[in-house]
């Protein structure tokens, strides 16, 4: 299925973000990550929905994501996770392009451990200008090329 409009994660400058993929998904470090080791799992077909995936790629997807992962849980010290699909505009999924956040957690990242998803919710306002928006702080180049290097190099 072709998007309707541009999609940032069918642009070809998603390839530079990425660090891990299978022949049908690919994990990508958010460029504006809301706490250390935030990533993205998509299919790399342009699917809009979770409820869109056949039964093979919903368990592809899955047990991708827990390879991306236990890599994030290596690279940044961290056991805990949170994961998340927005499947829908009235859930709060702005890019039209099944996504699921991995959220790597530590014990007092942040004041509340529920305090990720209003963080979310704004990062997510940023994806939807594109990757290479500048509508929020972001990584710069270098510092994204240096995470990406190092999350390559990472033996799952
Ligand atoms: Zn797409």
């Amino acid at each position: 299925m072709t998007p309707l409009t541009p999609c940032p994660f069918c642009d070809p400058a998603v390839q530079a973000a990425t660090f891990a993929e299978t022949e049908r998904f690919r994990a990508i470090y958010n460029i504006a990550p809301i706490l250390p080791g935030h990533s993205l799992v998509i299919p790399k077909a342009h699917v809009e929905s979770f409820m869109d995936l056949s039964d093979e790629d919903t368990a592809g997807l899955m047990i991708f994501a827990r390879q991306v992962a236990r890599l994030l849980g290596k690279a940044f010290k961290a056991a805990s996770f949170d994961w998340t699909i927005q499947d829908g505009l009235p859930a709060g999924q702005t890019v039209a392009h099944l996504h699921l956040h991995l959220i790597p957690r530590k014990t007092d990242d942040l004041p509340s451990p529920g305090d990720w998803y209003p963080r979310l919710e704004e990062n997510e306002m940023g994806l939807a200008g594109g990757i290479d928006s500048a509508t929020r702080t972001r990584l710069k180049a270098h510092e994204m090329k240096t995470i990406i290097d190092t999350l390559r190099n990472v033996q799952s």
